[in-house]
């Protein structure tokens, strides 16, 4: 293996290894770095996402939707399933295979278009030259005519709530449980914290969400938050806002570890709960830990991530970042798109990425996506603006799987009609809100979204009736304003 190549990534997350992908696509020599570890102590590619992110959270989500559903909605359908059982190790396993598969996923499609995989920890040193030290501790050094930096984002930890994997653990941790936790706690009501809190609470745990703002899901839009917390508080999540934690103590009690979380409630008074497990969930920060050389010429910002330009050029000459480690929203399609913006700017295309139009998902149950300016974001850019919403409970398809809850609101310029933004909770919100994504991206107005021609009975529907809804013609709901 010759030591030189055109462009050296280092990190196979989803932004490391679709840039290394489509780098070789367009001819260009490519090596991609991992130092990732799976259980057995192989090196895999993946990043986050595949191994303890997106993959394995939906892998849990959807086995304990189905749990739930058994459980607690056969029955109306006519269905009596007996006693319903989890056996949560064959869970657990079954989501470990689901990561493996998509794991040897990328290796096949790294051989396939000829990427080497180097297993390592990589760091950049001056004139793009990239040190590998492999798990036996030899090293090897690499040259580049371009790096990418792909190193992703860990937990962050906070002192009141020290992870010590066992009672207090990260997102990581929340993957893992052998049982049901009777009584779980989770801090951060966030993404994270709602996905994972849903996978356990719908497998029994009690559980309670500690969130430290006073408003839920702050960045999401607001109608479609409150919505939200209701549908999930009739679930049994005990999301409880302005209550800051401020310290945790593991004890023993009937030879059983369990955790007393304190923390200030939203009068400002101290109180205390017990939990058997407690979910750290307040976020990732940037991960850049031995990336770079000190003369390596890279810099980061105030925030601690790598700094970057519009085209995710770093500060050094032919050194890119690309995904968590870099501004933005910590999603893994935001930095998989990076990763071919940068590929192809490499190979000497002048690609351009739209940060305006890129959907983000929580999947709960009904999931929670939105794409576009929200309302709040427009208000407080003085911008003009009209808004259609149409609920679930009027859609056919929506009513005959029980899917009832939940709307769709869209927004549009209120003179050119062009569409703002979509938020969604509701059923398959995750794939609605992309149908609207698209349409923006080709400058969609509500109108056309209005006039094409929708399949029925569908989900999608919403979509087309909150669109028309936006000009005061939705068909099956009375309209508030007639335009
Ligand atoms: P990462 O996926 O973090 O990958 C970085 C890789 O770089 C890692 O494999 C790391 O080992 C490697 N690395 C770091 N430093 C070095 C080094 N020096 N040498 C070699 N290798 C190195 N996002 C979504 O869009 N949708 C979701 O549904 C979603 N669900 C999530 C659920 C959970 C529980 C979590 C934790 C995250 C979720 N995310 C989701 C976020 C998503 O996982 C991240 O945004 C995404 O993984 C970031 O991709 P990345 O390639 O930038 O970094
Ligand atoms: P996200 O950024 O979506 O992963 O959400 C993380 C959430 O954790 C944010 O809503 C934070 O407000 C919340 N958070 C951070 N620190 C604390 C704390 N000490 N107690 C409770 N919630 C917190």
């Amino acid at each position: 293996m010759s030591n030189k190549y055109d462009v050296i990534v280092i990190g196979s997350g989803p932004a490391g290894y679709v840039a290394a992908i489509r780098a070789a696509q367009l001819g260009l020599k490519t090596a991609c770095v991992e130092k990732w570890r799976d259980k057995d102590g192989k090196g895999v590619n993946g990043g986050t996402c595949l191994n303890v992110g997106c993959i394995p959270s939906k892998a849990l989500l959807d086995s304990s939707h189905k749990y739930h559903e058994a459980h607690a909605a056969f029955g109306g359908h006519g269905i009596s399933t007996g006693d319903v059982q989890i056996d949560v190790p064959s869970m657990i396993k079954r989501k470990d295979k689901i990561v493996k598969q998509m794991n040897s996923g990328i290796s096949g499609l790294f051989k396939a278009n000829k990427v080497d995989s180097l297993f390592g920890s990589g760091k950049l040193l001056a004139g793009k030259k990239v040190q590998v030290i492999d798990a036996d501790g030899n090293e090897s050094v690499y040259e580049a005519e371009n790096v990418i930096l792909a190193s992703g984002s860990v937990p962050v930890n906070i002192p009141p709530a020290p992870v010590d994997g066992e009672v207090i653990v990260d997102s990581t941790g929340a993957l893992e449980f052998q049982e049901v936790p009777e009584r779980l706690g989770v801090i951060g009501a966030g993404v994270i914290g709602l996905e994972l809190g849903s996978v356990w609470g719908r497998l029994g745990s009690k559980v309670v969400c500690l969130e430290a703002l006073d408003s839920f899901l702050a960045i999401m839009d607001q109608t479609i938050a409150k919505e939200a917390k209701k549908i999930l508080t009739k679930q049994g999540l005990d999301i409880r806002l302005s209550c800051r934690v401020t310290g945790t103590e593991v004890v023993e009690k009937g030879g059983k570890k369990e955790v007393v979380v304190t923390y200030t409630d939203q009068d400002g008074k101290d109180a205390t709960e017990t939990f058997d497990k407690l979910i750290v969930c307040v976020g990732r920060r940037p991960f850049t830990d031995g990336l770079l050389s000190e003369d390596c010429g890279v810099k980061l910002d105030e925030r601690g991530s790598i700094y970057v330009n519009d085209l995710c050029s770093t500060s050094a000459p032919g050194v890119w970042a690309i995904g968590d480690v870099v501004r933005g929203p910590m999603l893994a399609h935001k930095g998989s798109e990076e990763g071919v913006m940068v590929a192809e700017r490499i190979a000497g295309e002048k690609t351009v990425m739209n940060y305006d139009i890129i959907p983000n998902v929580i999947y709960t149950h009904p999931e929670i996506a939105a794409v576009g300016k929200t309302e709040e974001q427009l208000k407080a850019d003085g911008e003009e603006y009209k808004v259609g919403t149409f609920p679930f409970i009027a859609i056919g398809r929506a009513v005959a799987a029980d899917e009832g809850e939940g709307m769709v609101k869209m927004i549009a310029h209120e003179k050119t009609d062009r569409v703002l933004g979509c938020h969604i909770v509701g059923p398959n919100a995750a794939d609605l809100v992309q149908q609207v994504a698209i349409a923006m991206e080709f400058g969609s107005t509500a109108e056309d979204i209005g006039l094409t021609v929708f399949g029925h009975p569908t989900f999608s529907e919403a979509v087309k009736e909150a669109a028309l809804a936006v000009n005061g013609h939705a068909i099956h709901m009375p309209n508030r304003k007639k335009r």
